[in-house]
C-alpha cells in the first residue's frame, strides 16, 4: 500500500514494502542521499538551524556532494553500511530534519508491489508517483537555483555558519511561496 501524507512541500510517501524492504534491514538508508542545498534551506526553514551546526561539529555531516553528505555507520551484526542516524528499525531523527529525498521516496518495486495488491479504495499508487514526481522536480529546480546564487554570493565558497544557514532557510522560503501553485496539489 501507498499513503500520501499531504504536507506542502514537505510531503511524505509510505509504503507498506518499506517495512520489509527486499533490499535488506537498512532500505534505502544504505544509501542516504546527499543533503542539497534546497534541503538545508528546508531544514532551516524547519527551525533546524542550530541542528546543522550541531551535526556539522560532531561529523555527521560533511562537506561534499552538492552540499553536504550524511556519514554512514560501519556495517555491524544489525545491519549493512548504513546512515549514520539508521537504527535499529528505523532512522533516529524527525521528519523534519531529514532531506526531503527521505521523506517523499519511494523506489518502483514498492510502486509495483503496491499496485499488484491494491486496497478496495484503489489506494494511493497513481497519485504517489504524481507525486513523487513533482516534489523530485520541484526540489531539484529550487537546489540548482539556490545553488548558482551561492556561487555568485561566495565565489570563494560559502561561510558555514549560522548567517548561511539562515540566508538558506529565506531563499527556500522564497521558492516555495513563488511556486506554490505547483504544490496546491499536495497541500492539504
Ligand atoms: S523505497 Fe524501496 S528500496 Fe527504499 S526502503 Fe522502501 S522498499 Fe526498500
Ligand atoms: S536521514 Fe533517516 S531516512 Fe534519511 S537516509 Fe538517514 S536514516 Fe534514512
Amino acid at each position: 500500500m501507498i499513503r500520501l501524507e499531504l504536507l506542502g512541500a514537505h510531503t511524505r510517501v509510505h509504503a507498506t514494502l518499506c517495512y520489509a524492504c527486499p533490499q535488506g534491514p537498512a532500505g534505502c538508508c544504505a544509501s542516504p542521499p546527499g543533503v542539497e542545498w534546497s534541503d538545508l534551506g528546508r531544514i532551516v526553514s524547519l527551525g533546524g538551524a542550530a541542528w546543522i551546526l550541531e551535526q556539522l561539529a560532531a561529523g555527521n555531516l560533511k562537506r561534499g556532494g552538492r552540499a553536504l553528505n550524511i556519514l554512514r555507520r560501519e556495517a555491524d551484526a544489525a545491519a549493512p553500511r548504513r546512515c549514520v542516524f539508521h537504527e535499529g528499525q528505523g532512522c533516529t531523527i524527525p521528519a523534519d530534519r531529514r532531506t526531503a529525498t527521505c521523506n517523499f521516496y519511494v523506489c518502483d518495486d514498492a510502486f509495483d508491489r503496491a499496485a499488484e495488491s491494491p486496497p478496495p479504495d484503489g489506494g494511493d499508487v497513481a497519485s504517489g508517483r504524481e507525486a513523487v514526481n513533482r516534489l523530485m522536480d520541484l526540489h531539484g529546480r529550487w537546489d540548482v537555483e539556490i545553488a548558482a546564487r551561492v556561487e555568485a554570493r561566495w565565489p570563494e565558497g560559502p561561510p558555514w555558519d549560522a548567517t548561511l544557514l539562515a540566508w538558506l532557510g529565506d531563499e527556500y522560503a522564497r521558492l516555495v511561496r513563488r511556486d506554490r501553485r505547483a504544490l496546491r496539489p499536495l497541500t492539504p
